[in-house]
């Protein structure tokens, strides 16, 4: 009988032991993998921060034909950008999401639209993004021949002009080689000497979209298909600069 009691409470002891230890592991497993889990997702999603800025805005509606607005291009490309790149867990910061102007943001002593541009290039300024993208449509009246997407980096910034090579060969591969079957050349991206890219501190790119005054382009803007297509190969572009910034 005594020997029995021995050999339960052995029994007893050993089972005891093993789920102590069972429960120990599990609970010390499942912990670092929750912490390694926390601080790869935190590691991505705050490793890049990009700027869109869509162009104009408000009692500022760019260019335009018809009922048609540069603004409302602009901006509803730079909300379907900022969709995919949060995706990519990238933070993104838009320097509008709605149909505004910025001057009021502004404290300079200038005329209206100077205090829009510097509103601007203040909230990329201080959100030091790795790097920042800002949206406008084209119009040539006098040369309605004239189609197609232009990128510009200012010319003193080496990083911008990388970005802006980046950005171009995804635009090129996705919008002109894929979905206009090469139809159309793309423009070789250029240098240009614009407020938003002379005055900002992290590098960037102005993207010019399209022209109004081109009737492909014009109908091509408004099509859901054209714009997703658009902002796709915008996004992929910024990734790409992304995972290759020096
Ligand atoms: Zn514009």
């Amino acid at each position: 009988m005594a020997r029995r009691i021995i050999m339960v409470t052995v029994k007893f002891r050993f089972v005891a032991v093993s789920l102590f230890a069972f429960i120990f592991l599990t609970s010390f497993l499942l912990l670092n993998n929750h912490y390694k889990f926390i601080y790869t997702l935190s590691n991505v999603a705050y490793s890049h921060v990009v700027v869109i800025d869509p162009g104009h805005g408000g009692i500022d509606s760019g260019t335009s034909q018809g009922d048609i607005l540069e603004k409302d291009l602009n901006l509803k490309l730079a909300l379907r950008v900022k969709k995919l790149l949060q995706k990519q867990k990238i933070k993104v910061i838009l320097t509008r999401d709605k149909d505004i102007s910025l001057e009021d943001q502004s404290s300079l002593p200038d005329t209206r639209y100077k205090r829009d541009l510097d509103a601007r290039k203040n909230i990329i300024n201080n959100n030091h993004p790795n790097l920042f993208v800002s949206i406008h449509t084209d119009a040539r009246p006098d040369e309605p021949t004239a189609s197609g997407i232009g990128i510009f980096y200012f010319p003193k910034s080496e990083n911008s002009k990388k970005i802006a090579q980046k950005i171009h060969s995804v635009i090129n591969e996705i919008i002109y080689n894929n979905y206009l079957k090469q139809t159309e050349k793309m423009f070789p991206i250029a240098p240009g000497d614009y407020y938003i890219l002379r005055e900002t501190t992290p590098p960037g790119i102005l993207i010019e979209i399209g022209f109004l005054t081109n009737s492909k382009d014009l109908y091509r803007l408004q099509s859901e298909e054209y714009q997703s297509q658009l902002a796709l190969a915008i996004s992929k572009g910024i990734v790409y600069a992304l995972k290759n910034s020096p």
